[in-house]
């Protein structure tokens, strides 16, 4: 699957194999179950849990147990320490898939065979289809999308770990494929140095403004930042554009090279034109301004990238944000069948040939402590003394049996040696595309505050803060980004919440008053848990503290991060902080504290 015949074949007739593949859900999870297990019950892993005289499925659902990370990664670090692959999976492993893991936890190495990375391969090209045949004029022109690359390491067996986005730009069919409607030359996507890619792709997308009907990148915290680097660049951008003269600090010479074939001559009048709209002091609607044909904003919007969606908003100025698509490094779950739904609305329909998928129940919002199913284990009956995979209360229901306004923790299983594996993410059923289950995704399901007995999930954080920045927005007061962390210098300790907040019409800091915080700092506490307030009633957590810093601060984290390692294109701001550093940088951009009322509980 490289060739142009490939590609044609899925934009001739994707939208009859998507009909294929949600028509035939249930036959084709059932395959794909049937053909993993035939190929993988001798595997090491595997054999453990297959009783003879059993039948494969019956054992699958019987015995082999449900894990995190963690239980496989014994595995996972002797494949790539030089044991061979198939102590996992009968077909060779052929790279890892980094996955990101800037949401507090450490990268994880995804195993990938050529089979299962090919099959993913034809997921980009079925969204990009879905949303040319929902919005008008998208195949007329070009799109401006914001890619990034992150180093390859090589594991000490020889095999590459790199991230999923990463190894697919390299491959012929991006090349051949959605390449060819982009404003960015392959080279500086490619390119290793971000801020020199950041430079070259944007001055791209302006150079060839009046061709593009698209502006994207994979997650909404890339494009709020791109933006910002507009702010900081624009006048260099523009002088570029002016002089028809590359920056000398561009050095990479592949970089260099594709941007002579595009900055090939002085063009003042566009210089002009750019400058003036930057020179506005409102950015209200730039994205308009600055490429008038586009027709929407492709990223995704979804669950703890929602918080970008008001900046997005702003200053998208009317065009439509589509969040096309939902998955992870472990897999794909779903596309967008429906780019043009709102925001919050967006429900993503299950492709069935990308993986098996399991769900496990969780309570009726999705988020929050009560979902205490035991973890790590399928049934009550076997345990295993290598891995310390317990039993479960919660039966996992396959794709025919969920339910409608439910909510479930996604396991897969994958063509890539991963059984029964929770990705972490929760998702509600919100109907069905003929057989295929339809989902919007509710959160991560990870605990990111505690103090005591208490946890708070991203999901209780991303809730209560939701309710809380009511207060600002009749003042014109945005909430661009947020992070919390656990203060326990002192005793007790307290939750201590970061918000960046600016002006609607500006990137000025509002006036800030002490009221109005304080009062934010209340509604937030007030909608956490029964544990957090009697915890916080009995002295035991004492009064949450909101620190507001000043617009940019959160980009400086961001820079941080991908200094450290971290993927541009796939960070997702942590919405909780565990490095003393990172706490440290957002301390640098304080420009106001405030406390909950200590009489509040
Ligand atoms: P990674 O494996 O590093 O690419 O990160 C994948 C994670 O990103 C998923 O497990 C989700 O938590 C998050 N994610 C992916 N797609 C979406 C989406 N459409 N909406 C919200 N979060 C998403």
């Amino acid at each position: 699957m490289a060739g142009e015949k490939e590609i044609k074949e899925i934009y001739d007739n994707g939208m009859k194999i998507l009909e294929e593949l949600t028509s035939n859900a249930y036959e084709i999870q059932e395959q794909m179950l049937e053909e993993i297990l035939i190929r993988n019950a001798g595997t090491e892993y595997l054999s453990r849990f297959f009783v003879h005289g059993q039948n494969h499925k019956q054992n699958f659902k019987a015995n082999v147990p449900i894990v995190t990370y963690e239980d496989i990664k014994p595995y996972i670090d002797r494949i790539a320490n030089g044991e061979t692959s198939s102590i996992l999976f009968a077909d060779p492993i052929t790279q890892f898939i980094q996955s990101t893991g800037t949401s507090g936890g450490k990268p994880k190495l995804i195993p990938m065979t050529a089979e299962s990375f090919e099959k993913r391969m034809v997921k980009p090209l079925l969204v990009d289809l879905v949303m040319k045949k929902c919005i008008s004029g998208l195949d007329q022109g070009k799109s401006f999308y914001l890619f990034f690359v992150k180093p390859e390491m090589e594991t000490p067996s020889g095999l590459m770990a790199s991230l999923y986005t990463t190894s697919y730009f390299k491959t012929q069919i991006f090349k051949n494929g959605l390449a060819k409607f982009c404003t960015s030359p392959i080279d500086t996507i490619l390119c290793l140095d971000n801020k020199q890619s950041m430079y070259c792709q944007l001055l791209t997308g302006l150079l060839l403004r009046d061709e593009v009907v698209r502006i994207g990148s994979s997650f909404a915290s890339v494009l709020a930042r791109s933006i910002k680097f507009l702010e900081d660049y624009w006048k260099e951008l523009c002088s570029n554009i002016r002089t028809g003269f590359l920056s000398d600090w561009i050095a990479d010479p592949a970089c260099r090279n594709a941007m002579s074939s595009i900055l090939t001559r002085p063009e003042p009048e566009l210089a002009d034109l750019i400058q003036q709209i930057c020179e506005d002091k409102s950015w209200e609607g730039i994205i308009k301004e600055l490429w008038p044909e586009v027709k929407c904003i492709s990223s995704i919007v979804t669950g703890s990238m929602s918080q970008y969606i008001p900046l997005l908003e702003f200053y998208g100025g009317g065009i439509p944000l589509v969040s096309p698509n939902c998955g992870s490094s472990e897999a794909c779950f779903g596309i967008n069948l429906k780019p043009l739904s709102k925001p919050f609305d967006v429900s993503y329909t299950i492709l069935p040939n990308m993986a098996y998928f399991e769900f496990l129940p969780v309570n009726n919002d999705g988020g929050g402590k009560s979902r205490e199913f035991k973890l790590r284990g399928a049934s009550a009956t076997e345990s295993s003394e290598s891995t310390n995979e317990t039993t479960t209360v919660n039966k996992p229901v396959d794709l025919a049996n969920v339910k409608i306004g439910r909510y479930y923790e996604v396991v897969v299983t994958t063509l890539a040696g991963l059984y029964r594996y929770r990705v972490g993410d929760v998702l509600k059923v919100t109907g069905f595309y003929n057989k295929s289950p339809q989902f919007q995704f509710v959160e991560r399901q990870n605990v990111v505050l505690s103090i005591d007995l208490d946890k708070t999930t991203e999901v209780d954080l991303s809730k209560a803060i939701t309710k809380a920045k009511l207060v600002l927005e009749p003042l014109g007061i945005m909430l661009t980004t947020y992070s919390s962390y656990a203060d326990t210098s002192l005793t007790p300790g307290r939750y201590v919440l970061f918000w960046e907040l600016k002006m609607k019409g500006s990137n000025d800091l509002p006036k800030l008053d002490a009221k109005i915080m304080e009062e934010c700092c209340g509604i937030v506490e007030e909608s956490f848990d029964f544990t957090y307030k009697s915890l916080r009633k009995g002295g035991v957590i004492s009064a949450l503290e909101l620190r507001v810093v000043k617009h940019g601060t959160f980009d400086e984290l961001m820079d941080f991060y991908v200094s450290k390692g971290a993927s541009i294109s796939q960070y997702k701001p942590p919405c909780c902080l565990k490095s003393e550093e990172a706490v440290k940088i957002l301390n640098l951009g304080m420009v106001g504290t405030f406390f909950s009322p200590k009489t509040m509980f």
